[in-house]
């Protein structure tokens, strides 16, 4: 009897041990070999991130101090205001309508044309706001995504689910993209299953990231030659004939307002690389070690500027007064929290990055399909309408912030702007 015990024992002892050992190689495997995680800069990129002065040997650096997160012990349990209390716990036990209870109500693309990009009903100057920080629109007769993202935002099958939709975007409602732009390679910004599909179906024509991002894109199939990598404050003029050519960093350029640059013909477009204060990084090491930002994309009729992520600065005001006014600003809103507030704006810092970017229109972004903070799902766009209210009681009629607030999937003009308060009927 003992003998068959003590049998029994070593057989549960081999059993867990080989599970511990298995789960343990698995996981050093997946972290190492998985293709989610990107690739590593080549010898090129790997020589002009050592010569950016915004890297300081080993990472990338805002241009103000910045804490990606002011979280610690005592925070969790003092918090630093009610609503902030206990975070830990709030994502433990998450409070009522951090996600919605049914399916959001989106619309159906109608962009679809044939797959040889040949006719698009997308038109010039239409915008299409695909959830969280996903827009498609179309200048200069070129058609342009920001930060592409279908699937989860999170590297492993257990988080980051997006909300149910009536109609969820993917890839196969694109048309043909000629201009990717990658804010940063954070998972809700960079979704390599959508670059996967952008590759495969051949609906991708070139990608303008950030510097140490091109290797990831790479890994997943997109050509070296189709993707340009930027620092801060690069910039490129591109027609038809050029999609590809980069004009090299030069802060004279900087000093100059766009007003004295050559204006744009009407197949041109521009586009400069902006910084923002945040982070980046796919793996659980090497954060920073690829370059974050925003994009400002001019053409000869209409002034974009995309936002990615980012702290509030004064930089806003910067780029404001040298690439704007813009005609209309994506303005990140959404998965904010005190404790991350230099890393990610509050809606009513979204709002006031919005009069300092000089916007006339104002996006709110990075809400409306992902659970990444602790407010309500709704919060973000009812707090920044407040916000862009009160701050037109201050400004001049000149200076005024209107509010475009589609729903996902429905495209619109800047002679026809949504305002419907859409999410109010949602639960
Ligand atoms: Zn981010």
């Amino acid at each position: 009897m003992i003998y068959l015990l003590l049998m029994l024992v070593k057989w549960v002892l081999i059993f867990l041990i080989t599970l511990v050992v298995v789960i343990a190689v698995g996981t050093v495997l997946f972290l190492k070999f998985a293709p989610t995680f990107g690739g590593r800069p080549d010898a090129t990129t790997l020589a002009r991130i050592k010569a950016s002065k915004h890297f300081n040997g080993e990472t990338f650096v805002n241009l103000i101090p910045t804490h990606a997160s002011t979280l610690d012990i005592a925070d969790i349990t003092d918090g630093v205001n009610d609503d902030e209390r206990h975070l830990l716990l709030q994502f433990l036990f998450p409070p009522k309508g951090k996600n919605p209870s049914q399916p959001i109500t989106s619309r159906s693309l109608t962009l679809i044309n044939d797959a040889k990009k040949l006719s698009t009903t997308l038109k010039d100057g239409e915008f299409v706001w695909l959830g969280h920080s996903t827009v498609i629109f179309r200048l200069a007769g070129k058609i342009i995504i920001t930060d592409p993202v279908f699937h989860r935002a999170s590297p492993v099958p257990i988080s980051g689910k997006p909300f149910a939709m009536t109609h969820m975007p993917s890839v196969d409602d694109l048309p043909f993209i000629d201009i990717v732009l990658i804010s940063h390679d954070h998972y809700d910004h960079l979704d390599h299953k959508v670059i996967k599909q952008l590759v495969k179906q051949n609906k991708a024509g070139h990608f303008y990231a950030p510097l140490g991002v091109k290797a990831h894109l790479v890994r997943w199939g997109v050509l070296a030659d189709s993707v340009t990598e930027f620092d801060w404050y690069e910039e490129i003029t591109v027609s038809d004939n050029d999609l590809t050519q980069l004009k090299p960093s030069n802060p004279a350029l900087i000093e100059n307002s766009v007003q004295n640059k050559r204006p744009l013909v009407t197949d041109e477009l521009r586009l400069v690389f902006t910084p923002t204060r945040h982070f980046s990084g796919r793996r659980i090491k090497g954060h920073r070690t690829t370059l974050w930002g925003s994009w400002v994309v001019q053409s000869a009729p209409l002034n974009v500027y995309f936002s990615g992520d980012g702290g509030y600065s004064n930089e806003f005001a910067n780029i404001g007064e040298h690439y704007g006014p813009f005609d209309i600003a994506f303005m990140e809103d959404g998965a904010y929290n005190e404790r991350w507030r230099d890393v990610h704006m509050l809606p009513e810092e979204s709002a006031q990055a919005g009069f300092d970017l000089r916007a006339k229109v104002v996006l709110p972004i990075h809400w409306g399909k992902f659970d990444l903070s602790t407010h309500h799902w709704r919060d973000p766009v009812r707090r920044i309408k407040q916000a862009v209210a009160k701050g037109n009681e201050k400004v001049l009629e000149d200076w005024q912030i209107k509010l475009a607030s589609p729903r996902v999937g429905e495209g619109f003009t800047l002679v026809n702007l949504p305002t419907e308060a859409w999410w109010e009927a949602e639960d």
